[in-house]
């Protein structure tokens, strides 16, 4: 096998189209180095990055703290598998436990699989403490929720590109619509064999969707209300990305000043991932108190690579990085900045409808039909421009730079976006 060092981005790009699955619609752009809030294409073009892959890389790319933990691991012992101990999980699990205010996790690789170990979680709680009856337990779901690719989560998808051809689906799911806690409340009244109720603080992938000042805390106290788990899927929502170490956050665990004063919705159930470990590596977690995660007895759950050494060490790292470069702080004041200035512009266009979002998690609504190109193409355009984002559902485009993004940084990004949308003016 060849060195691939100098490829270019033609071929790099028929390699996969021809070698690969064609799961992704990539933008055609070829990366091959990061560093901070930029990336580098092969012909050594730099872009700012506004997806972050996903909300994963929050710490910025390649940070040096996070990947001096990782070949420091890699170098000393990566894996072990729970049938033996290591030495670094204990401490990640008390580090990432007391920095989250729960009593115990669950280490998995994938948000993904956290999700599924969130259910599982959910339906055996609901068996062995409410005293559901076997094979009853009904976990409510909101419509447009994204929460990963397996089996049983696409069977409570409602994107029929997610889903279509890919049953027989998974039972025990009822969906209502988001942010809406009549229709929450309505469910927990006329099904007595509810366990849980899973739900995104803002639902990422179905558009930066931000529920009502309020529907979350009124969600959990409708939770507690009739028993059953609140689950925050906070895979993308987490880890500093909205302005506060969780979306869910309230006077929380966070050192994060701007927390104080909103109301605390506590999860009964946490799910993390992506910047759990800021982008290096697959790491994921369930997080619960005793009386939830003691229903998980030895043989259970489990997986080959969930909790490694390097796993544990990343997240060590990649936790570290968000206190200590208060990144909570930096992604609320940017967001601020951010929706301002877009504000401004958009007032006085034709060719946005909206900014909306939190902390670094926004989009812009396209002032066109779901079926028009115009937001591919103003991304096309964007790239064109050195700065990197990609459509979500059509006419929406998702702009979440790393947090550690500097205020000049993020006014020339600005500035790029706005001459940008200036080339697409009716
Ligand atoms: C990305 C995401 C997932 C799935 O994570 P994977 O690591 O891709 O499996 C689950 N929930 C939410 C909210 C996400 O954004």
């Amino acid at each position: 096998m060849s060195i691939l060092e100098k490829i270019t981005s033609e071929d790099a790009i028929a390699l996969e189209d021809k070698y690969g699955a064609h799961n992704y619609h990539p933008l055609p752009v070829v990366l091959s180095k990061g560093e901070g809030v930029f990336v580098w294409d092969v012909e050594g073009k730099k872009y700012y990055d506004f997806l972050s892959a996903y909300s994963a890389v929050n710490q910025g790319h390649c940070h040096p703290k996070i990947v001096g933990a990782m070949v420091h691991q890699a170098q000393t012992l990566t894996l072990t598998s729970r049938a033996f101990y290591n030495d670094v999980l204990g401490t990640f699990e008390k580090y990432a436990t007391e920095t989250f205010k729960f009593d115990k996790l669950l280490p998995m690789n994938t948000g993904a699989e956290a999700v599924e170990t969130a259910l599982k979680l959910c339906r055996k709680w609901a068996y062995e403490k409410k005293g559901l009856p076997e094979n009853k337990a009904q976990i409510i779901v909101c419509e447009n929720n994204f929460h990963g690719r397996t089996t049983t989560i696409i069977s409570f998808s409602n994107d029929p590109v997610a889903r279509k051809n890919f049953g027989p689906y998974t039972e025990g799911f009822l969906k209502i619509e988001y942010d809406n806690l009549k229709a929450l409340e309505e469910a927990l009244e006329t099904n007595s064999n509810i366990a849980g109720f899973l739900v995104e603080p803002i639902q990422g992938e179905a558009g930066v969707y931000v529920p009502s000042e309020g529907y979350l805390a009124g969600a959990k106290a409708l939770c507690e209300k009739y028993n059953v788990l609140f689950i925050a899927d906070e895979v993308q929502t987490g880890i500093a990305r909205t302005g506060r170490l969780l979306a869910t956050c309230g006077n929380c665990s966070c050192t994060d000043k701007h927390c104080s004063g909103t109301p605390e919705v506590k999860p009964d159930i946490l799910i993390l991932g992506k910047a759990l470990s800021g982008g290096a590596y697959p790491v994921s977690a369930v997080l619960a108190n005793d009386e939830i995660m003691g229903v998980i007895k030895p043989g259970n759950h489990g997986s080959t690579f969930g909790g490694n050494p390097i796993a544990a060490a990343v997240g060590i790292a990649a936790l570290d990085v968000i206190k200590e470069e208060e990144l909570a702080k930096n992604a609320f004041e940017l967001g601020e900045l951010f929706r301002t200035e877009l504000g401004k512009f958009i007032e006085r266009c034709t060719i946005v409808n909206a900014v909306r979002g939190k902390g670094l998690l926004n989009a812009i609504l396209i002032n066109d039909t779901e079926e028009s190109s115009t937001a591919w193409d103003i991304c096309m355009a964007l790239k064109e421009n050195g700065l990197l984002a990609k459509p979500t559902h059509c006419n929406i485009i998702r702009f979440a730079p790393p947090l550690v993004m500097t205020k000049d940084q993020l006014l020339d990004c600005v500035s790029i976006i706005i001459k940008t949308l200036q080339q697409f003016e009716k």
